[in-house]
């Protein structure tokens, strides 16, 4: 049986657990960061750098890249080139590389 107290000592574990899993893939990549700039990172894929990356193709996004790692219909998702971050799955980057 749960008790008041137990229940109020498993509250503030349970928060904790939460905004830690949370944080794992919080940080969405700052397309101004280094490694993102470089690579020509963008949240929305049609602004993508034509000029700059001519491989760049209508269609192409981050939801349909082999090195995303969300979910289809996530609106952001894990990218296997920025460790503990998320991607929009809309954005883009040169690195982008057509699911199988
Ligand atoms: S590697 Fe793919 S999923 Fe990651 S940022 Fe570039 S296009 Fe998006």
């Amino acid at each position: 049986m749960t008790t008041r107290r137990t229940f109020i000592q498993i509250i503030p574990v349970a928060i904790a657990a939460l905004l830690g899993t949370r944080s794992a893939f919080a940080v969405d990549v700052d397309p101004k960061e280094a490694q993102a700039s470089a690579l020509g990172y963008v949240v929305d894929a049609t602004k993508a750098d034509k000029a700059k990356f001519p491989k760049y193709a209508v269609g192409q996004e981050c939801g349909n890249c082999q090195l995303y790692q969300g979910k289809a219909g996530d609106a952001v998702g894990p990218c296997a080139l920025f460790p503990g971050k998320t991607v929009a799955a809309k954005g883009w980057c040169s690195a982008y590389v057509k699911k199988a």
